[in-house]
């Protein structure tokens, strides 16, 4: 993954290939948007995430579709564009009930398990409503009408170590960064889903 961010932000290999799929998501992160705030209904080839709008829509409590989230270095809220921003987070759907909050991330490709994006989605959901005891981050995988993970719960408990482990990773990115080492880390993304040629993983796949 080094490699493949230092492939799109160091050497800006304009497109990445593997990125090609990042504009259909966003037409249809806003056509779902839409669907939910404005209750436009969803357009053809785009109708997959009714169901799910359904079931958000006649749960009670309040919705928020594409909350933009940033914070600067001493984790207080500035504009999303804001020259301190240090951490964005974009949150597809949060559905706030008591003190619990549901946080969907639609997804449109293959299905993967990674549950750092849901952490750090729990983690912002934390700062911003901290009255909230429970945290369900879930992945909607449209394509294969699934959700993921099994657990995905976090309690108000578990979000300090969150933290630690977000920004742990946060400084192997500057380490990474500063020393302009982008060591390849072979995943079973290398097969598939990044398309970064150079590097000597490329298509052969590794370790999930
Ligand atoms: S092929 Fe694998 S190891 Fe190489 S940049 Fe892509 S994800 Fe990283």
């Amino acid at each position: 993954m080094p490699t493949k961010l230092c492939s799109q932000a160091v050497l800006c290999h304009d497109p990445v290939p593997g990125d090609r799929g990042h504009e259909a998501g966003d037409n249809r992160a806003q056509h779902l948007e839409d669907r939910l705030l404005k209750k436009t209904p969803l357009p053809a080839g785009y109708t997959r995430g009714e169901k799910y709008c359904r079931i958000l829509e006649s749960s009670g409590g309040t919705l928020f579709a594409e909350q933009e989230l940033a914070i600067d270095e001493n984790m207080k809220f500035v504009k999303w564009f804001d020259k301190t921003a240090y951490g964005r987070c974009k949150i597809d759907v949060s559905l706030k009930k008591d003190n619990k909050i549901t946080c969907l991330d639609w997804k449109t490709g293959g299905i993967r398990e990674d549950s750092l994006q849901l952490k750090i989605n729990a983690c912002f959901l934390a700062l911003k409503h901290p009255e909230i005891e429970t945290f369900v981050t879930k992945y909607i995988w449209l394509k294969h009408d699934a959700v993921t993970p099994k657990d995905g719960v976090f309690s108000k408990e578990d979000i300090p170590a969150m933290w630690e482990e977000i920004l742990g990773w946060v400084e192997r990115m500057k380490s990474a960064w500063r020393t302009e080492r982008f060591d390849p880390k072979p995943s079973g993304l290398c097969r598939g889903w990044c398309e970064v040629a150079s590097c000597a993983h490329c298509g052969k796949g590794g370790r999930r």
